[in-house]
Order: C-alpha cells, then sequence, then structure tokens
C-alpha cells in the first residue's frame, strides 16, 4: 500500500504536537492510511521536541527532528520533505489552522492520478487589516510575476514523490516552496479549504519576518525589480531631456538666474533613484553570495531513533 507523508514544521509548538498527532492519527486511521508524521522542530526554545520524542516513542509513525537553531518555515518543510520516505507527502501547519479533515480528500485525488493537490484558502482567515493589506499586496506582485494566480495560494498542499524528489534536487537554499510547486509543474488539481483559526499559542511571524520574507520570495522568483532599474534609469534621462531644453532655451534668452528650485529637486530626485536601484542591485548580488557560499538550508541537530535514510545534501 503506498505510504503518505505528513509533514509538520513546527516552531515553539510545544502545547500543539501531542494534539496534532492525534487529530492526524486518528483520521488517517479512519480512512484506513498508511501514514508517517514527520515534525520538524524549526529550533523550538520550549519543549517541542520533547514533544516530538514522547509522541514517537509511543507510535513509531511519528517521527522528527530538531534543528540546532531557527531556520525559518522554508527550511523546515525541506527538511520535512528529506527526511520523508512516503509515495506521497503532504505538508500541513501544527496549528492545524490547515484542516487535516480534507487530507483523505487530497490523497483520493492523488491516487486518481493528480501529482500535486493545492490547497487553496476559501477565505484568508482572521487576520489584521495590515497584514490583509501586506499579504494582498505581496500576492498580487508574486501574482503577475508568476503569470499564476498565487492569492488564495498557501503551503498546504500534497506532492508525489516525483515532485518532491525535483524540490529536493534544486541546488537553490532559498526556497519558496509555495510558488516552487507551481513552477515544477506536474499534474496538478486545487482543493478549497476553510483557514482554521490557530487554537494554542500565536502565530510565529512578526511583521518583520514577513517583510523579509516577502523580499526574499520576490528575488528569488524574478529579476523583473532589476529591469526596472533599468526603466527608471530611462525615465529620468527623458526628463532630464526634457529639463535640459528648457534651461538651454532660458540661458539664450539671457533669463537664468533662476532655477535653484530645479537643481535641488533634479538632485533629490536623481539621488533617490540611484540609490534605490543600488539597493535592489545590492539585494541581489547579497542572494548570490548566499547562494555561492553553498552552505546547507538547515542543519539537523538530532532527530528521533526511527528516522533511517537521512543523507545532508
Ligand atoms: N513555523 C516554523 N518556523 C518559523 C515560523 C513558523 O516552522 O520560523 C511553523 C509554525 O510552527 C507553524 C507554521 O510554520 O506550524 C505556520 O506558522 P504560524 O501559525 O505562526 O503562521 P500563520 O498561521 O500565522 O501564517
Ligand atoms: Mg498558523
Amino acid at each position: 500500500m503506498a505510504l503518505l507523508s505528513l509533514i509538520v514544521p513546527s516552531y515553539n509548538e510545544q502545547q500543539n504536537i501531542e494534539r496534532t498527532a492525534k487529530t492526524l492519527v486518528s483520521i488517517m486511521d479512519e480512512h484506513q492510511i498508511d501514514f508517517e508524521i514527520v515534525f520538524v522542530s524549526d529550533g523550538s526554545k520550549d519543549g517541542t521536541y520533547e514533544e516530538i520524542l514522547k509522541a514517537s516513542k509511543a507510535d513509531k509513525r511519528i517521527k522528527g527532528a530538531e534543528f540546532s537553531r531557527n531556520f525559518g518555515k522554508e527550511a523546515a518543510i525541506f527538511a520535512g520533505l528529506h527526511l520523508a520516505v512516503g509515495d506521497a507527502c503532504v505538508v500541513l501547519d501544527c496549528d492545524l489552522q490547515h484542516p487535516p479533515q480534507i487530507i483523505p480528500e487530497m490523497y483520493k485525488l492523488w491516487q486518481e492520478g493528480y501529482e500535486v493537490v493545492e490547497g487553496v484558502k476559501k477565505s484568508r482567515g482572521k487576520e489584521s487589516i495590515f497584514h490583509k493589506m501586506f499579504a494582498g499586496m505581496f500576492y498580487g506582485i508574486m501574482s503577475k510575476m508568476m503569470k499564476m494566480d498565487m492569492r488564495a495560494s498557501s503551503d498546504f498542499k500534497l506532492l508525489d514523490r516525483k515532485v518532491v524528489d525535483v524540490l529536493l534536487g534544486l541546488s537553490e537554499k532559498n526556497t519558496f516552496f509555495r510558488a516552487l510547486s507551481f513552477w515544477a509543474g506536474f499534474k496538478s488539481t486545487k482543493i478549497e479549504y476553510e483557514v482554521q483559526e490557530r487554537e494554542i499559542g500565536s502565530s510565529k511571524w512578526s511583521f518583520r519576518s514577513l517583510v523579509k520574507y516577502a523580499i526574499s520570495n520576490v528575488t528569488s522568483f524574478s529579476t523583473v525589480p532589476l529591469q526596472a532599474v533599468t526603466f527608471m534609469g530611462v525615465l529620468s534621462i527623458i526628463f532630464s531631456l526634457v529639463l535640459a531644453v528648457q534651461t538651454l532655451v532660458k540661458y539664450l534668452m539671457g533669463t537664468a538666474v533662476e532655477g535653484f528650485t530645479t537643481v535641488i529637486l533634479l538632485i533629490l530626485i536623481i539621488g533617490g533613484f540611484i540609490m534605490v536601484s543600488l539597493g535592489v542591485i545590492g539585494h541581489y548580488i547579497a542572494r548570490i553570495y548566499e547562494e555561492v557560499k553553498g552552505r546547507p538550508q538547515f542543519i539537523i541537530r538530532c532527530k528521533t531513533d526511527n528516522v533511517e535514510g537521512y543523507v545532508k545534501k
């Protein structure tokens, strides 16, 4: 029978591990799906890993690992994909905001031959207006660049072993899981779900980490910001040509003394453009630098003893 791996990135989720494990086990057993659960503790500062160990001792189908420090959700997802041995993998949040009740439906679609089953949010759940606006902007830009509708996408999805192997074979360290499954292609379908409320604990994203996440994802999928620099350059050249003509005309007519305002404005505008452009270019150079160093995406400090066959790439 086919084995389904459930991958659960967990950061400071001490109170959620046991509940999540129980919920998943009961749903899988009820639908008679062969499964394993892979918890990846992302350098948690509370007893998350101890909870994982406990769950793993009680049920051999549960395994897990702990990072040496916090590497972020992306890293945790990829570590989970590395550790998983299933014929298909489902990634879901530890706080049960991704309703596990629809996993059996995803599984069914997979058995029908779909290689990617995307979980699509029906609504964004309860979020602050600020968060909604920011997320809206980010996904708007991402959708344009990816030429796909990313607005309702999430990390909740099922991937066939073939797709998982493609993702694991990528050499890049700065991954964006949500978009990579689109990028990989394959036969895919969607399944809608209602985002649940987080019952225990609080969201692990700060505004700062969200902004960092957004910028790093935009630059990892597109070079449009770099081309925008060229565009801004062309724009200011046209602008300066117009002003040059005006200045020359004034000079020839002998009325050229005034114009300090123009000079100041020009210096400010051009200076601003140049600094923004340098910043954009600098960001890409930083990304190249990071990738060239070739450091691992995550470091595993320890893992439960039923995790086997894991080879660090
Ligand atoms: N998470 C993680 N590493 C982090 C931040 C979050 O592994 O650095 C996990 C977290 O434990 C949870 C999932 O990612 O399982 C989603 O996080 P959260 O619920 O805080 O985000 P939100 O639902 O608010 O988007
Ligand atoms: Mg959550």
